[in-house]
């Protein structure tokens, strides 16, 4: 390598890192995935690292993420929000604690003193809040680190922020995390899919767009949460340690996650980051690593910051759950509203710890967006149960390569029928009735575990009873007999008699249920039960104009007038009215009914402890069925706490709060 060559290329990635810090951090839409963006800056770091002339102030490892976007007002950090120093093994981890160790015999510390902190680093935005004498006054995203844009109005609609603190000091910068919790964003995307809308890369993505935006009702509607994990700039108070301080902030009601746990030294911290990577899948919002800091803060002063980077902290990162591999193939399905659907046939690869060889491209206009073709390499994602989704392909390794713009066929997939392309919206298949794609997809739907849940009933059977000509459409499954299914190869007796039984079973599934089922665009399972409590019975919602339906939790004006337009098509009136006649539930029953009116309406909730009797499936049946709510945890909003044997910090929580307390008897009391 000639003597210019590292120049060169250190100045190449620095411009490919910057135009993808863009996209990231801007744009909220990554044109690469994480291990290609990595694999960059390790290399960059590398060149630095041995060409230390060559590391520019303005170089990406040397400032924080992203810059501010125009649009918001400015925010001067008056602490600045650093980013973190990476360690991918236990090796390097361990490492990390042995400089730790030795930076601080310096001080005459040993090892036996020095105490760590690992918590999750959760894969959201970074913020900082500002408190004024108590009062929430500004709320702010990490910028660069040293500038941030003022986004006060949508971190306002947050209910886990406090706006105001018991027993304050006069100014503080919280600082913490945006999430958007894994369950409401799968739920956004198929909603977004839905509506045509184009769907978000991850779930960092979904809640840093919906922070960056300037009407506040959007983040409102979203579910938003917030992991507090620190202190910036802070007057007139300090803590000696990092614990301290989280449970200071756990003290006034910010959401401090309590798996938080302190080791004494670097075989138990990996232990702990094994621990978090195991536990990953099983909670409801994303992280990408665990991080672990130096307890004692008077240390945080010693060790010191190196360039964005403190010395007293590290994050372990996971292993990455993106992939770069070939797209083979583009192939077409339809969707149960007869949108034409695309996915991607790629070459296998290992990812997030199984093979993936078909992952989505979501719709159309994605698909258009990202302007992915066959034959592109390209990034894909896949993370827990959440289906393989290509993110972007990699236009720069196209260079020479002839590749054709992907296009939704000219015919139908499924049924052959010419497709159709109405203005604004994407190609379908219009034979909504006829097209045994459409149809198939919704009896899948219609007999999943969370609409009809019925035992037995899955993709093969709703294919197999389409082929045979069994059914036509949803209702029809009402209409199956044992004998009919005796008479296909594959049932024998007693399993004819069991998915008769547990197709009939499913009449008595409540309303909400059968509104979910019914596959309306728009309307997931939240919806649908919103919707259902809010009604009463399908009567009342088919009589309610869009505004009433604005009214319902969680339902826009777009998404009220979607609905509207779906229940007063034909198909989906001729669908109910099938339905009715085979008995399904459109209204609430009475038990649900007197829920709804119940003792408890409107009260939220805490079982914490062993209760005497009950179990606590059984209180907090008792709570639901007197129309109560149940929540995890305490905050302001939780009018009782029911407390049994052992109860731990809830309870604690609960009477710094002032929340009214209940043993089991006291429950049974209010109950009635
Ligand atoms: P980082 O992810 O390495 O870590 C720093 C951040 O971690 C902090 O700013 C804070 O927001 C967050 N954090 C979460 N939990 C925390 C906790 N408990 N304590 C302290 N901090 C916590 O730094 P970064 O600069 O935000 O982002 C780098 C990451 O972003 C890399 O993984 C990189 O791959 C990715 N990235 C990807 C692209 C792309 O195009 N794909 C572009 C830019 C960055």
């Amino acid at each position: 390598m000639s003597p210019a060559a590292p120049e060169q290329r250190a100045a190449e990635l620095r411009e490919e890192i910057a135009r993808y810090d863009h996209a990231y951090y801007v744009d909220d839409d990554p044109l690469v995935g994480d291990d290609v963006y990595d694999e960059l800056l390790d290399e960059l770091r590398a060149i630095e690292t041995e060409n230390p002339e060559l590391r520019t102030p303005d170089s990406p490892t040397q400032r924080v993420g992203g810059k501010p976007v125009e649009g918001f007002e400015r925010y001067e950090h008056r602490e600045a929000m650093l980013s973190l120093a990476n360690a991918r093994s236990a090796e390097e981890l361990e490492a990390w604690e042995g400089r730790i160790r030795n930076l601080l015999k310096r001080y005459d510390i040993e090892a036996s003193e020095i105490t760590y902190v690992t918590e999750p680093k959760i894969d959201g935005l970074a913020i900082s809040l500002t408190y004024e004498d108590g009062v929430f006054v500004r709320g702010t995203t990490r910028g660069d680190g040293r500038i941030g844009e003022d986004v006060t109005h949508n971190l306002r609609t947050i209910h886990s922020i406090p706006l105001r603190i018991p027993d304050p000091p006069p100014v503080i910068e919280v600082r913490g995390e945006i999430y958007f919790p894994r369950s409401g964003f799968e739920r956004l995307n198929e909603q977004r899919a839905e509506q045509g809308l184009s769907t978000f890369a991850n779930p960092r993505n979904a809640a840093a767009g919906t922070i960056r935006q300037q009407d506040p009702a959007l983040a409102a509607e979203r579910p938003l949460q917030i992991w507090t994990y620190g202190i910036g700039y802070r007057e007139g108070v300090d803590h000696a340690s990092h614990t301290e301080e989280l449970e200071w902030l756990r003290e006034r009601g910010f959401r401090v996650n309590d798996q938080i746990a302190a080791q004494k030294n670097g075989a138990e911290v990996v232990a702990r980051c094994k621990w978090w990577e195991e536990s990953r899948e099983t909670l409801d919002y994303e992280i990408d690593g665990a991080v672990v800091k130096v307890d004692d803060r008077a240390l945080w002063r010693d060790l010191g910051v190196v360039g964005r980077e403190p010395r007293w902290a590290i994050a372990w990162k996971f292993p990455p759950t993106t992939a770069t591999t070939k797209l083979n193939k583009i192939v077409w399905n339809v969707g149960r509203t007869g949108h034409l659907v695309p996915f991607a046939m790629l070459e296998p690869v290992h990812v997030g710890g199984v093979t993936v060889s078909t992952a989505t491209l979501h719709n159309e206009e994605d698909l258009a967006r990202k302007d992915v073709r066959e034959g592109d390499e390209v990034v894909i994602t896949r993370a827990g149960d959440v289906i393989p989704q290509v993110i972007s392909p990699l236009i720069q390794r196209r260079k020479g390569k002839r590749l054709r713009k992907a296009k939704p066929p000219k015919e139908c997939p499924v049924c052959g029928t010419p497709t159709e392309k109405p203005e604004g919206v994407w190609t379908i298949c219009p034979n909504r009735t006829g097209c045994p794609g459409q149809v198939f997809q919704h009896i899948k739907h219609f007999v999943s575990k969370g609409a009809m849940d019925i035992d037995g009933f899955g993709e093969k059977q709703a294919y197999r009873f389409l082929e045979d000509g069994l059914i036509s459409d949803a209702a029809d499954i009402y209409d199956i007999t044992a004998e009919q299914l005796v008479e296909l190869d594959r049932f024998g007796d007693v399993s004819a008699a069991n998915l008769v039984a547990a197709i009939a079973g499913s009449r008595t599934q409540p309303f909400s249920r059968v509104l979910f089922a019914l596959g309306l665009t728009g309307v997931g399972d939240v919806t649908a039960e919103a919707l259902a409590r809010h009604f009463g019975s399908m009567d009342a919602l088919l009589s309610a104009g869009e505004e009433a339906i604005t009214e319902v939790d969680g339902v826009g004006p777009i998404l009220a007038e979607q609905i509207v337009e779906q229940l007063s098509d034909e198909r989906t009136m001729a669908l109910i009215a099938g339905l009715r006649e085979r008995g399904l539930r459109f209204e609430l029953d009475e038990s649900e009914r007197r829920a709804e009116e119940g003792p408890l309406k409107d009260k939220t909730f805490v079982i914490t402890g062993t209760l005497p009797e009950l179990s606590r499936e059984q209180a907090s049946d008792l709570i639901k069925q007197a129309g109560g709510k149940v929540t995890g945890s305490v905050s302001k909003k939780t009018d009782y706490v029911v407390a049994g044997d052992s109860p731990g910090s809830k309870l604690a929580k609960a009477q710094e709060l002032g929340t009214e307390i209940l043993d089991e008897d006291g429950l049974r009391a209010l109950v009635g």
